[in-house]
């Protein structure tokens, strides 16, 4: 387990500045915060030194990569760093999560009467049953707050990983998203996700209709296993060659 440096204190202390810790890392996620929607120009340079310093993102890949493309509607990608919501993925088209699957050492437990990792669980999904912890799987976010909070070492250690939301919306008509099955522990698998979500929109959805509107149709079942199959990446030069959404048709 990583060895973190920053004290719950000055967590706290710097949570009502607008940054939050990104639990278990050493690492923070800024909000910034404007006065009245107002940035100064010293501001925004300051934004951007910032940005250059510590940011990372998608924006290459996706959003410089796909920009140049029509697809049927607009494609919102939101990106939060825990399962608390905050940026609120499933409201968007498709969204990612951060996870931290917690790694149980059943062998380590020794079934305590107040088990410290019950304790942590904000989910209520870590319960000691028979002498031993056991982690809900249907219940548990993987928010990686138990982590390091077995004194017996049972629960040491976790796995990054990646939820996905897609479908979701805001505004006139709102959807909520629905997360693909897997949870990805590979960056570049989840990326590639991404890459096919907006491949298939623009090839299966129809011009006006948001991807919500191309899930409720095509089928949630039918659009995740093509997400998680490899045909429309390898069919991606014909997908983007091909002569589709020319008119536009968006209404909001
Ligand atoms: S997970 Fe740790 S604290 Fe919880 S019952 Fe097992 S040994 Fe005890
Ligand atoms: S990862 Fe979060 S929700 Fe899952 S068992 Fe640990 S504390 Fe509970």
């Amino acid at each position: 387990m990583a060895t973190l440096t920053i004290s719950a204190a000055d967590e706290r202390r710097v949570k009502g500045m607008g940054f939050l810790s990104n639990k278990g890392t050493d690492n923070f996620s800024g909000r910034i915060i404007t006065v009245n929607g107002k940035v100064t120009a010293a501001q925004q340079r300051c934004i951007a030194e910032a940005a250059e310093k510590f940011g990372n993102g998608i924006h290459h890949r996706f959003y410089e990569g796909y920009r140049t493309v029509k697809l049927p509607h607009k494609f919102k990608i939101a990106v939060g760093g825990c399962p608390n919501n905050c940026v609120k993925p499933d409201l968007n088209d498709l969204g990612i999560i951060g996870q931290r699957i917690p790694n149980f050492d059943e062998d380590e437990c020794n079934g305590c009467k107040k088990c410290s990792v019950e304790k942590v669980c904000p989910m209520g999904a870590a319960k000691v049953v028979d002498g031993i912890l056991e982690i809900d799987k249907d219940i548990c976010n993987n928010c990686g707050r138990c982590i390091g909070n077995c004194h017996f070492d049972a629960l040491s250690d976790g796995t990054y990983g990646y939820k996905i939301y897609i479908g979701g919306r805001w505004g006139k008509k709102v959807a909520h998203g629905r997360t693909l099955s897997k949870v990805f522990t590979d960056k570049e698998e989840a990326m590639k996700v991404i890459e096919k979500a907006i491949l298939l929109f623009r090839e299966q959805g129809k011009t006006g209709e948001r991807f919500a509107a191309t899930i409720e149709r095509l089928g949630f079942e039918n659009v995740e296993a093509q997400l998680l199959a490899d045909d429309l990446l390898e069919r991606k030069q014909q997908i983007l060659d091909a002569q589709l959404h020319v008119t536009g048709g968006a209404t909001c």
